[in-house]
């Protein structure tokens, strides 16, 4: 067993302004890396920038990117961190900056070669990354991938480098801000990562162990998000906590194992039909259970996530995230392009035929047209 999780994260209320020092000493200028709004609404960019002056360090703000950025957006960052000589790069945001933030650190630090090196298995270093997360899902502060949309194959995918931030800075204060489809739609991909890291070919007990801890946590704020969807926002600090506690931790655990089925089908209905990363994967959440023929695992996840049974998640799902339309046609374009996903289905601890991935698509969604 192995297991190597080499970030250094702080997970508190002001971890930016505490441990400014550690965040400036990463190099000599950062370039900071976030999206258009939420991290000047939620004060996050504003506490980097704050602990970056007090520390004397400068810095260049690429402040444009997108929900599922691309190759070509993390390509353009890059090179206006280059033109800026920036060594160091801080990724402020979801997990879309935080993955960004990474694919650009790999350009920088290796000038000579273009976007194509992202999905070449080629051995190369990144300038340091730090990484404060604003909502709580992806975990991407605790985890080597950055997954870009790639125009080129209709579809998004990890790159092929593996680059974990050195620094994570975690206060959950930024999340308050979030709107409640935002903090739900996280919330179930946090759900999704920890379900599909236990269910996985790679899992072993350290990597279990982190799965049970998040998921007997989860269980304690799916009340609350229940009520958020009915229109009931929460104002708890113990609940931002321990949704960022969930979603770190569940990044620590697809560190090691990967994620399976639901994240591969997820990737053909966000890049063709806009659906948000969690509520994407949440779709495929219950099926992916269902067929899972380790029955005593499957009743053992339910019961720590304070589940009857695993129709009383899919009702949790729907209520939280509602629900996905497609046609008869995209899902089987669908199941042929998850067939042909040997990666995801290599991480899946049962055997899946066209025919059970296609039911997974099928009964997952509204089927329309
Ligand atoms: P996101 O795409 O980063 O952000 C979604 C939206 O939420 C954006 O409009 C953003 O606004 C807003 N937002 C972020 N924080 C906010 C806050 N505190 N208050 C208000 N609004 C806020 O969403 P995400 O679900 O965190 O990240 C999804 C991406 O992560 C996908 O590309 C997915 O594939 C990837 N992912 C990565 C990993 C990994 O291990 N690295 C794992 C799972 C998923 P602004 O644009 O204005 O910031
Ligand atoms: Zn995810």
């Amino acid at each position: 067993m192995q297991f190597y999780m080499p970030t250094k994260i702080y997970s508190e209320n002001n971890c930016v302004k505490n441990h400014g020092k550690e965040l400036a000493a990463l190099g000599t200028k950062a370039l900071i890396v976030t999206g258009k709004h939420s991290s000047r609404a939620n004060g996050s960019l504003y506490d980097v920038t704050d602990a970056l002056d007090n520390n004397h360090i400068p810095y260049c703000i690429f402040d444009e990117i997108e929900e599922n950025p691309s190759v070509e957006l993390a390509v353009r960052a890059a090179d206006f961190g280059k033109q800026e000589q920036a060594d160091f790069v801080i990724g402020i945001g979801g997990g879309s900056p935080l993955d960004a933030s990474k694919a650009i650190a790999l350009l920088i630090k290796n000038p000579e070669y273009d976007g194509s090196v992202f999905y070449q298995k080629i051995p190369l270093d990144a300038v340091p990354v730090a990484a404060v997360p604003t909502t709580a899902g992806t975990g991407s502060e605790a985890t080597p991938y950055a997954i870009l949309t790639r125009h080129d194959k209709q579809t998004k995918q990890s790159i092929a480098h593996k680059i974990f931030p050195k620094l994570a800075l975690a206060d959950s204060r930024y999340l308050i801000s979030a709107p409640v489809f935002v903090r739900a739609n996280t919330a179930v991909d946090a759900l999704s990562h920890l379900l599909e890291s236990y269910l996985n070919n790679n899992a072993s007990d350290y990597s279990r162990m982190l799965c049970d801890y998040a998921l007997r946590l989860f269980s304690s704020v799916k009340d609350a998000l229940l009520e958020e969807s009915r229109g009931n926002a929460s104002s708890d600090p113990e609940f931002f906590e321990h949704l960022m506690t969930v979603s770190t931790i569940a990044g620590m655990a697809i560190s090691h194992t990967g994620t399976s089925l639901p994240h591969g089908m997820s990737y053909f209905i966000t890049y063709h039909h806009g659906v948000p990363h969690g509520k994407a994967v949440g779709t495929f959440l219950e099926k992916y259970l269902e067929n899972c023929p380790d029955h005593d695992s499957v009743s053992h996840l339910l019961k720590i996530m304070g589940f009857s049974s695993i129709r009383e998640l899919k009702e949790f799902l729907r209520q939280v995230l509602g629900e996905v339309s497609l046609t008869e046609n995209e899902v089987r374009t669908y199941t042929d392009g998850m067939m042909a996903n040997k990666a995801k289905l290599a991480n899946c601890p049962y055997d899946v035929d066209y025919e059970m991935m296609y039911r997974m698509f099928y009964d997952s969604v509204k089927i329309s047209g």
